[in-house]
C-alpha cells in the first residue's frame, strides 16, 4: 500500500477481469489523434497488467455527448492507443450489455480491449446505481488510472470502486504520490505561486493554501484586485474591484496562518493590450492611469526570484502576467526557469499545474525540469482548494 491508499501491489492480476479507467479524452483533428501525451500517460498500466497476465478491459469517456454519437466514439482513439502501448486493442461498441459480454468472454490472459464511450449512457455522470452495477459485472477488480476525471463522482471513476475492489494505476499513483509531496506531507518551507486572469475563479484555492504554506505569491490579473484592495492606483488593469473585501479577508486569514503574502512591489506596463507593445516598469506610486498592469516588474521578479531560493517545496498555478504575449512573459519565464534550475539541483520539489501553467512552463522550455508537472485541469484545482477527490477517496483502504 502507498500512502493510504491501494495499488497494484496490492492485488494479483493474472487472470482476472481488470476495469481500468483511464483518461483517453485526446485531443483530435479530422479523425487523427493530434496529441498523444494523455495515451502515453496511461501506456505504463496498461502494460503492467497485461504483463502480468490480466485482462485489461479499458473504460473511459471521450468529450460531452448527450447519448451516442458516432464524432465521439473511442475506436479511432483506441487504435492510437494500440500504436503506442504496441500491443493490439480490441474494441466493443458499448461499454455495457451483450456487445462488452461477448468481447470480454473471448479475452485471453494479456488481452486488451477498450469499450466504447461510457458518457454515451447518460447513467454514467449519474453515477447510477444499475448503471454501476452492469459495468461492475463485466470485471473481478477495479482499477482507477484517470486523476483528470477523479473530482467526478460519475459511475466509471467512482461507483465502481464500491462495487469492486479498487486499487490506483501507476499514473494514479505517481499524481497522488507528487501531490502528497507538495502538500500532504511537504518539504518545509513550502511556497505556493498563483497567478492568472481573476480572483473569483480561485478564491477558494487561495484560502486553502493561506492555511497550508508558508508564503504566497500572488502575481497576474488576480495580484491587482489585491493591490486595488490596499489603494493602490491601477490604471486600466484588469482586476476585480468588487473583490476588495475578498482580497482583504484572504490576507487577514493568511496573517493568522503566519502565511506571508508576497505581491508585486512593482509593475510592468504597457498602454496596449498586445504583443511587443512598449512595456514600462514603475513603482506603485506612479503607475499611470491610462495604462495596464500586463506583467510583474523587474523588483518584482528579483522578490519572487529569492522567494523560491528560500523554498524546499513549490506549488504552481496560474502565469504572473500576460505570458501569451512578449515581453510580458518576463516575470512568468524567470520564475519558471529559475524553479526548474533549483529543482535540478536538487534544492526544490516543484509541481505545478492547470492548462495556462503547463502552457507556460512549456514556453521556458522547463516543464521537463520540474519534479512534476500535472495535467489534470479541474481535478488538481480541486486538489489545490483543499476539496476531497472522490474517486481518490473510494480508493483509500
Ligand atoms: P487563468 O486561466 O485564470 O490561470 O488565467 C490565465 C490568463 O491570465 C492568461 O491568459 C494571462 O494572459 C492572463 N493574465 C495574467 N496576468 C494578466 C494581467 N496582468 N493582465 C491581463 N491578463 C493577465
Amino acid at each position: 500500500m502507498a500512502g493510504n491508499f491501494r495499488t497494484l501491489d496490492d492485488v494479483d492480476v493474472k487472470g482476472q477481469r481488470v476495469l481500468l479507467r483511464v483518461d483517453l479524452n485526446v485531443p483530435m483533428e479530422n479523425g487523427h489523434v493530434s496529441d498523444a501525451t494523455r495515451l502515453e500517460r496511461v501506456a505504463p498500466t496498461i502494460n503492467e497488467i497485461a504483463t502480468k497476465g490480466g485482462k485489461v478491459i479499458l473504460l473511459a469517456h471521450f468529450g460531452r455527448p448527450k447519448g451516442r454519437d458516432a464524432k465521439d466514439s473511442l475506436k479511432p482513439v483506441a487504435a492510437a492507443l494500440s500504436q503506442v502501448i504496441k500491443r493490439p486493442v480490441a474494441f466493443a461498441d458499448d461499454c455495457i450489455g451483450e456487445p462488452a459480454a461477448t468481447a470480454i468472454a473471448a479475452m485471453k490472459d494479456g488481452d486488451v480491449l477498450c469499450l466504447e464511450n461510457t458518457r454515451f449512457h447518460k447513467e454514467e455522470e449519474k453515477n447510477d446505481p444499475a448503471f454501476v452495477g452492469e459495468l461492475a459485472k463485466l470485471g473481478d477488480i477495479w482499477v482507477n488510472d484517470a486523476f483528470s476525471a477523479a473530482h467526478r463522482a460519475h459511475a466509471s471513476t467512482e461507483g465502481l470502486g464500491h462495487k469492486l475492489p479498487a486499487y490506483a494505476g501507476r499514473t494514479m499513483q505517481a499524481e497522488l504520490d507528487a501531490l502528497d509531496k507538495a502538500l500532504g506531507r511537504p518539504a518545509k518551507p513550502v511556497i505556493a505561486i498563483v497567478g492568472g486572469a481573476k480572483v473569483s475563479t480561485k478564491i477558494d484555492l487561495l484560502e486553502n493554501l493561506v492555511t497550508k504554506v508558508d508564503a504566497l505569491v500572488i502575481g497576474g490579473g488576480m495580484a491587482n484586485t489585491f493591490l486595488h484592495a490596499q489603494g493602490v492606483q491601477i490604471g486600466k488593469s484588469l482586476a476585480e474591484k468588487d473583490l476588495a473585501a475578498t482580497a482583504l479577508r484572504i490576507m487577514e486569514k493568511a496573517e493568522s496562518s503566519n502565511c506571508a503574502i508576497i505581491l508585486p512591489v512593482d509593475a510592468t506596463v504597457s498602454f496596449h493590450f498586445a504583443a511587443n507593445s512598449p512595456s514600462f516598469a514603475y513603482g506603485l506610486d506612479a503607475i499611470p492611469p491610462d495604462s495596464m498592469i500586463l506583467d510583474v516588474g523587474p523588483q518584482s521578479t528579483a522578490r519572487i526570484h529569492s522567494a523560491i531560493d528560500d523554498a524546499a517545496t513549490l506549488v504552481w498555478n496560474g502565469p504572473l502576467g500576460a505570458f501569451e504575449l512578449t515581453p510580458f512573459d518576463r516575470g512568468t519565464m524567470v520564475a519558471a526557469k529559475h524553479a526548474a534550475e533549483r529543482t535540478k539541483a536538487k534544492k526544490l520539489i516543484s509541481v505545478a499545474g492547470g492548462g495556462d501553467t503547463v502552457a507556460a512552463l512549456n514556453q521556458a522550455g522547463v516543464a521537463g525540469d520540474f519534479s512534476y508537472v500535472s495535467t489534470a485541469g479541474g481535478a488538481f484545482l480541486e486538489w489545490m482548494e483543499g476539496k476531497p477527490l472522490p474517486g481518490v477517496e473510494v480508493l483509500k483502504a
